[in-house]
């Protein structure tokens, strides 16, 4: 989706209270009625009208006829104005620049810093896939009660909880020296990082010691799983390589690890088969790509278990849940994600693709024909 800044610096402060008595009125109306937007916005009728009609014009709000009244409903484009404004007045992004990733779920986009230091603002937008036949028949009765009940405000709330958990699980991450973005704000469905200046280890053909590259993405799971968590979409879209210079004149490639929003506790039901997946992933790239293929068999999820809190290593999953992420808001996330299909990057992977073709999964019986169009959906760099 498009992120139209141009009105961005043109909205005045009524404009501004307008927009965000639209949001407060969709918590509790699909229809959000002009008089309740005018009590709300605490303006007088007249001007409201006007930042209205603005609003509707820059396609920040939406005019919605309903039977009964006529109001407005917030779109994608004003919540990004939203939280864009929010962060900004949090000196967490000055200007936005070129959109370097477009996935199912997300935009990815470069801004800047008062400075000009580029950073990475990643925008979530659950909900906004279109199913495709046959998925959609078999999920649509999948909107439980709740979902219905918040109507058009349920895929803000999503969205919201998906960036609430990515930037919980980067801050924890990154506090315990795990390689990773800077985590730099975050405010609704957006949050900032720093930019990780390499690409996606999709696209690198080659590498000088895929042995040695292989045992630190190996040992990431593990210490991964020895803070009590799994990444559970960690493949080659989702590992940035970044070179740095060594002092001896070398360069060593970096792994980094990005995209956290299916991140799951050890504790999960299927935290084993995650780990798996996980593990098998980085194998089968590895073994296509680079003709890698390790001497040692795992690691293994039960191995690596015994890690957890063992020399007063700290429990993230944890951690992270007391600092605000609750169980519920995992669980509602999570069953959102799987009603509507959303499974991560893993499902792109061109290693996961020919080992569904020639092993035939039987288990899947809906998800092989969402793959198609999706190939190559996290974008290229630059
Ligand atoms: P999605 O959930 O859509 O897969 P990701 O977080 O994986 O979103 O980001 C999509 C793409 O955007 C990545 O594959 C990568 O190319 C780019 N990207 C994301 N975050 C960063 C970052 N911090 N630095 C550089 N590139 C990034
Ligand atoms: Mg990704």
């Amino acid at each position: 989706m498009k992120l139209d800044t141009k009105s961005l610096r043109y909205l005045n402060p009524t404009d501004w209270r307008t927009l965000t008595a639209v949001e407060t009125g969709s918590r509790n109306h699909e229809v959000v009625p002009t008089p309740l937007i005018a009590n709300l916005s605490k303006s007088s009728v007249g001007d409201v009208q006007r930042s209205i009609s603005l609003l509707a014009k820059a396609n920040l709000i939406a005019k919605v006829k309903n039977a009964k009244y006529d109001g407005y409903r917030l779109t994608y484009g004003g919540l990004d104005y939203l939280a864009l404004h929010s962060l900004q007045k949090s000196n967490a992004a000055y200007s936005v620049g070129n959109q370097i990733g477009v996935g199912k779920e997300s935009d990815i986009f470069v801004v800047s810093d008062e400075k000009g230091e580029q950073r990475v603002l990643k925008i979530h937008r659950l909900g906004r896939v279109s199913f495709k036949k046959g998925v959609r028949n078999k999920r649509d009765y999948a909107r439980t009660k709740a979902q219905k009940e918040r109507g058009a405000g349920s895929w803000m709330y999503m969205s919201r909880l998906a960036a609430v958990k990515e930037f919980s699980f980067l801050k924890a991450l990154h506090e315990v020296g795990l390689s990773v973005p800077t985590p730099l704000g975050q405010n609704r469905h957006q949050l900032i990082m720093s930019l990780i200046d390499g690409f996606p280890l999709r696209q690198i053909e080659k590498v000088p010691n895929p042995a040695g590259l292989y045992a630190e993405l190996m040992d990431m799971l593990i210490r991964l799983c020895s803070l009590g968590l799994i990444h559970g979409d960690f493949n080659e879209f989702n590992i940035l390589i970044r070179e740095q210079d060594e002092e001896n004149g070398e360069i060593k490639l970096v792994p980094v690890l990005i995209d956290f929003p299916q991140m799951v506790s050890v504790d999960h039901p299927n935290s084993e088969f995650y780990f798996n997946r996980d593990v098998e992933c980085v194998k089968r790239f590895f073994s296509r790509r680079f003709g890698f293929v390790s001497t040692e068999d795992g690691p293994f999820f039960k191995d690596a278990k015994k890690l957890l809190g063992q020399d007063g290593i700290r429990r993230l999953d944890v951690e992270v849940e007391a600092s605000g992420f609750s169980k519920k808001m995992a669980k509602e996330l999570e069953t959102y994600m799987r009603d509507h299909g959303i499974d991560g990057d893993a499902k792109n992977s061109e290693a996961i693709h020919e080992a569904d073709e020639s092993e035939a999964s039987a288990s899947d019986d809906d998800d092989g024909n969402e793959n198609e169009d999706h190939h190559g959906g996290a974008s290229d760099m630059g």
